[in-house]
């Protein structure tokens, strides 16, 4: 891995779950304490307890009600038992994943920058700056998690087509001031938002409308310029303020065209760069490495099926790709001024409908359509299911409730024990809805998606091979 920023350090506990030997080259000599990311959505919080990881986080606040464009939209009902929004520093993200990293095994070098890759047959060597001077790391595979201005995309030379920014939204985090919260506020002039991130500690942001991206970025900005422009748009000083950072985004919007060149791939923002708003480039990126983590890890270890490594581009390309048309139209609405009220209040109509708040609810959650049903009446199999993904290994979940059958289906995937684990459930109480015909079966990969239903007679064994390869 190249970069341990979340998704370059969930990636490596995952592929370390997999088996895989796992270095983490990182340039910081230490982690960075910016606030950046701390909204977490459903699909996430899934993913951290299917892995035991939410009690490291405590009992995470929630959040309120999320927004798509800056207009209210209800996210406590998405089909998730971890509906609506969650704040978790990004800090206290990367610091237990980074301890869960290293507990699993990991090797994470710090302070060292990868400069170059040179790909020999079947082994990437990288060129690696660090303060005792260059050295090189080998590898049978490298991943760019390292960030939006990626060395790694560059290096494999993959194109990352889209948009320059043409909006500038500016934010600071602020001690010494008491400022009314203001939720995504439009004036005449431009937009403005403000509230606590912290114990004494205010965020605000603000665009006016028309202002375009500064070409330093946030290079140069200083608070002052935070402030005039807050001056500007919501006629209050905020100046005299003590900022603890200041920074500028823009509404660049570009992805990577391939995920994988050869035995280099890309995660996070290394692969997608969008306007930070709607709290999502955080979630899709750690989506992206624990959709990685067991494909990589099996292939690694010449475990996987062939072409299981390329359904991660095939799955996670186009979520990216949802996910930035989502934050695309978001921002439209959310700094484009007086000319979107129309669209904004026809928009906001169509989200206090059910059809379409749900449709945008899930897309911004990423849940899981249709999530195999929980045993609820046999805390056996619900043990046995906790314990097969906090391990990363696949599930072969028999719902028929015929301890007969586990035992058959067990005996029929033997050869695939250690890496899928056959679970049944007790027979359900009389009166208990049963699972849905045809669905006795359910296949479900390391990351939590089912990958396959069956009947009470279907056989496991083509999807089995195809996501697990061959028995041994
Ligand atoms: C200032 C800022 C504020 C943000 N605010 C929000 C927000 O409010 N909401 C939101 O959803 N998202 C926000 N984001 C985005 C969010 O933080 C990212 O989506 C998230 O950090 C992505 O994680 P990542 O691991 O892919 O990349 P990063 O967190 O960027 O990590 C990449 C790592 O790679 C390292 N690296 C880079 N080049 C090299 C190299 N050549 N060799 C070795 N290491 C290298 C970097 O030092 C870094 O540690 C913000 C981002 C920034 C930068």
């Amino acid at each position: 891995m190249v970069g341990a920023g979340p998704v370059g350090l969930m990636l490596a506990a995952e592929l370390r779950l997999g088996g895989a030997d796992t270095v983490v080259v990182e340039r910081l000599p230490a982690p960075t304490t910016q606030s950046r990311a701390s909204t977490l959505h459903a699909r996430t919080m899934e993913l951290l307890a299917q892995r035991g990881l939410l009690p490291a986080f405590g009992a995470p606040p929630h959040a309120g009600t999320g927004h798509f464009g800056g207009l209210p939209l209800d996210l406590s009902r998405v089909p998730s038992p971890y509906a609506g929004l969650w704040k978790i520093p990004q800090p206290r993200i990367e610091h237990v994943l980074a301890g869960r990293a290293t507990a699993l095994g990991a090797t994470v070098l710090r302070g060292r920058a990868v400069t170059a890759l040179d790909t020999v047959g079947d082994r990437v060597t990288a060129a690696v700056d660090g303060p005792t001077g260059p050295s090189t790391v080998t590898a049978d595979w490298v991943v760019g998690c390292d960030g939006e201005d990626s060395t790694v995309r560059r290096l494999a030379g993959i194109p990352f087509p889209g948009t320059d920014g043409t909006r500038e939204l500016l934010r600071a985090d602020l001690a010494d001031i008491d400022l009314p919260a203001r939720r995504f506020e439009r004036h005449p002039r431009g937009l403005a938002v403000a509230g606590p991130v912290a114990e004494g500690v205010t965020r605000v942001m603000v665009h006016a409308y028309g202002d375009a991206p500064r070409e330093r970025g946030s290079w140069g900005l200083a608070f002052g310029d935070v402030a005039a422009t807050w001056e500007r748009v919501v006629g209050e000083d905020i100046s005299g303020a003590r900022p603890l950072w200041v920074n500028a985004f823009d509404d660049t919007a570009r992805q990577a065209a391939r995920y994988r060149a050869g035995r280099v791939l890309l995660a996070g923002d290394a692969a997608h760069r969008q306007l930070p708003v709607g709290g999502q480039a955080l979630n899709l990126g750690l989506h992206d490495a624990v959709n990685l983590g067991w494909k990589l890890a099996a292939t690694a270890r010449g475990l996987a099926p062939a072409g299981l490594l390329d359904t991660y581009h095939g799955e996670r390309h186009p979520a990216g790709a949802r996910t930035l048309t989502a934050i695309r139209a978001q921002t439209l609405l959310l700094l484009g001024g007086p000319r979107v009220d129309g669209v904004r209040a026809l928009v906001g109509e169509l989200l206090r409908l059910p059809g379409p708040r749900a449709h945008l609810a899930a897309g911004i959650a990423a849940v899981e359509p249709d999530p195999p049903d929980r045993p609820a009446h046999d805390p056996g199999a619900s043990a046995a299911m906790d314990a097969a993904l906090r391990a990363a290994r696949g599930l072969l979940l028999d719902l028929s409730g015929s301890a007969a059958r586990t035992a058959a289906l067990r005996a029929r995937c033997a050869g695939w024990a250690g890496r899928v684990d056959v679970v049944g459930t007790a027979p359900r109480p009389p009166g208990a809805a049963g699972p849905p015909p045809g669905a006795a079966t359910v296949l479900v990969r390391p990351d939590g998606v089912t990958a396959w239903r069956g009947g009470r007679d279907a056989d496991p064994e083509d999807a089995l091979r195809g996501w697990f390869g061959a028995p041994h």
